[in-house]
């Protein structure tokens, strides 16, 4: 028996169980699970394709297509994202970077039903893990019209600096997906179910450019999948504990006494974005709820298991501050 790198169950086939294959892999059965190149020659391609690569950002990862039943890396068309362990290290768990992501964006998917970009682990040749995730804004081909809320709020360098990625608020955003998407209160039940799920599983990075629109099958626009979850609170225990203040000008008294979210906080945040009480109330009650199928799950990632330990002990600090 192994585990499957797609949804982690046990599984008697090698690397993925037919599921995965069919989602990560376009029900590809012929597909070579394995990169066929290691950490040293994925950095080498990555200096290569560098200047020319179309994926936003400069970090570890590069793009990759299938061709002949196998992963290649591409500068154009790509259909994968590969991100393994970061060159650089960071202050905590650096190894435990992609299976830190993998955990995450599964617990998003199976335990809370969120939509997010397909993903998994994969092998490079010499065995090490990294993560990878299909981009969905590719379908048959076809690019799918799709932006971040730093082009909506036109959020540039020129104009805000440096940090223009976190130069808002998810009130903001909120207020742009009523402006922009046809669907809005469904569309801004899901973002609110997005910056909360951010703020329990630890994820301080969760800034403009990890939140988009994207074209629907339909030609209007809806929320994208969620994408880029990670409890980067394991690896970086001192940053504060959201990318984006939740409100413009505004903190509840509790806030001003704590200095950190609580129930209060999500409380009055759902107001601000319109979303129902009986609805915000129900996403936060479900991830007291749903406590033991995230467990399970922790146990069953590849993280080793002190970076487990920390992982459920910043899951259980936050669900105790939405709690209370
Ligand atoms: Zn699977």
């Amino acid at each position: 028996m192994s585990k499957c790198l797609g949804c982690l169950k046990e599984i008697t086939e090698n690397n993925y169980c037919s599921a995965c294959l069919r989602n990560l892999f376009d029900n590809n059965k012929n597909i070579k699970p394995i990169l066929y190149f290691d950490k040293n020659e994925f950095l080498k391609i990555r200096t290569e394709l560098a200047d020319r690569i179309s994926i936003s950002g400069v970090q570890d990862k590069i793009s990759l297509k299938i061709e002949n039943n196998e992963l290649i890396p591409t500068e154009k068309k790509g259909l994968y994202i590969l991100k393994p362990v970061s060159v650089n290290p960071v202050p905590q768990f650096t190894e435990e970077i992609p299976a830190n992501e993998h955990l995450t964006i599964q617990i998003a998917k199976q335990v809370f039903k969120m939509k997010t970009a397909e993903n998994g682990l994969i092998h490079f040749s010499d065995g090490e893990l990294a993560y990878i995730t299909k981009r969905f804004d590719r379908v048959n081909g076809n690019k799918l019209r799709q932006e971040d809320f730093c082009q909506l709020l036109n959020e540039t360098p020129e104009n805000s600096g440096k940090k223009y990625k976190y130069d808002s608020s998810y009130e903001e955003v909120g207020k742009m997906i009523h402006f922009f998407l046809a669907a809005s209160k469904i569309e801004v039940e899901k973002f609110y179910l997005q910056v909360l799920f951010n703020y329990v599983f630890g994820n301080g990075d969760a800034h403009l450019k990890n939140f988009s629109i994207i074209e629907s099958s339909y030609g209007d626009y809806i929320l994208s999948p969620a994408y880029d979850l990670i409890n980067t609170s394991v690896h970086f225990p001192n940053e504060t504990r959201m990318a984006l203040d939740l409100f413009n000008n505004f903190e509840t008294k509790s806030f001003k006494i704590n200095g950190f979210y609580k129930r209060i906080d999500f409380v009055k945040f759902a107001e601000k974005l319109r979303v129902k009480w009986d609805r915000a109330d129900r996403f936060i009650n479900d991830f007291k709820m749903k406590k033991d199928m995230v467990i399970e799950l922790i146990n069953r990632s590849f993280l080793k298991d002190n970076a487990k330990v920390r992982y459920l002990g910043i899951f259980e600090d936050r669900l105790k501050a939405i709690r209370d």
